[in-house]
């Protein structure tokens, strides 16, 4: 289904939406209906989109995601996985797990569905060595191959980083969200013409529950690249179905999909995220620094450098490390993979395979965005 012009979804579109929340009694005081904003959208008509991009960092979350979509009957042909590499393509080995990137390709193919990578030139380790210079392009890849995004250098001007993104909500202090994947993620939307002249629902895994400031999201609403209205009259919408969602949920799609919960969590993590992320609690830098010290020493040795560490307190990843006892890693397969970048293991149940809740489950300790 095509829409071409904005009064088509004043007229139609969003009444049948605000209709059917309205039968589910998903309306909160703090929806604006007429922008097409909605605190809480459980539900959704999903028939109107021409495609659905679902953004997936390999996290349970994302993977719920899927599922969701997956229970709801959605047309498979119709979604398309996104994954943003942190790390870039370019050799760098600073911030995300070595498998990620194969271990999405895995699952992805295990679905049937097509995954798309992208990512900034250099990744994170890049940008945060920019010196009086200017960002790198955005790598894409699109159905039609890899595409380079250039930066206009017309209007800005060259900038310094030299210290790792801080630990903030603001996502100007907190970078690397931005700048890894929120901007890379707009870049391919707003450059690839597939996206005019059609609807599209851009799907992404946060959860009230994981914080404060996630428990205030919207559940629907435009996206940034919204043009519906527009010359390119492209619609997109964001939805975070799985925002009301618990944990205990999420596991339940896992299990019920026989999906194997994926390494971090085997590892006792409770969030999949950057391995290094900057949110990271001592405890998990120490059993950081006891499995892999090379990534610990790696971020030390910048944080030495710029004179600027990640915590606030200014301790260096090595000596908040030393502050906690690293957790007990059992599960050895796990471990061993995730020292290799080609990811070997199993990502759905086989044949008489019992599923199996990971150690990181229902944990607390700190690591991820906020
Ligand atoms: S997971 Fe952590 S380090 Fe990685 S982009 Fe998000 S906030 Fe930054």
């Amino acid at each position: 289904m095509t829409v071409s012009s904005h009064a088509f979804d004043d007229a139609f579109v969003i009444p049948a939406l605000r209709q059917q929340l309205d039968m589910l009694g998903g309306f909160e005081a703090s929806n604006d209906e007429q922008n097409g904003v909605y605190f809480s959208a459980p539900e959704i008509d999903l028939s109107i989109y021409d495609r659905i991009v679902l953004a997936f960092s390999g996290g349970k979350d994302s993977i719920a995601c899927l599922l969701h979509l997956k229970d709801l009957g959605v047309d498979i042909s119709r979604i398309e996985m996104w994954h943003h590499d942190v790390d870039g393509r370019e050799g760098s080995q600073l911030m995300d797990w070595t498998f990620m990137a194969d271990y999405n390709r895995k699952l992805a193919d295990a679905f049937g569905i097509p995954l798309y990578f992208s990512w900034l030139q250099g990744g994170l380790e890049g940008e945060m060595l920019k010196q009086n210079d200017y960002s790198q392009p955005h790598k894409v890849e699109t159905p039609e191959g890899l595409i380079t995004l250039e930066r206009d250098t017309s209007r800005t001007k060259p900038s310094t980083r030299r210290r790792f993104p801080q630990q903030a909500a603001s996502l100007a202090t907190r970078w690397c969200s931005s700048a890894l994947k929120i901007d890379v993620g707009r870049r391919a939307l707003t450059n690839q013409s597939r996206f005019n002249n059609g609807n599209t629902l851009f799907i992404t895994g946060e959860r009230r529950e994981e914080s404060s400031g996630r428990a205030k999201y919207m559940q629907f609403e435009p996206h940034a690249c919204d043009r519906r209205g527009g010359r390119l009259a492209r619609r997109v919408d964001t939805w975070r179905p799985v925002l009301h969602w618990n944990e205990e949920r999420v596991w339940d799609a896992l299990r019920r999909h026989g999906v194997i919960a994926p390494v971090p969590y085997r590892l006792s993590w409770s969030r999949s995220s950057c391995m290094t992320c900057i949110f990271n609690s001592p405890r998990i830098w120490a059993t950081i620094n006891q499995y892999f010290p090379e990534r610990t020493r790696m971020i030390a040795d910048y944080e030495r450098e710029f004179d600027s560490t990640i915590s606030r307190n200014r301790i260096n990843v090595v000596d908040l490390a030393s502050q906690a006892q690293p957790m007990e890693i059992d599960d050895l397969e796990a471990l061993e993979q995730a020292g290799r970048s080609e990811y070997s293991l199993p990502v759905l149940l086989e044949e008489g395979q019992r599923w199996v809740m990971p150690a990181g489950a229902f944990g607390k300790e700190g690591c991820g965005a906020v």
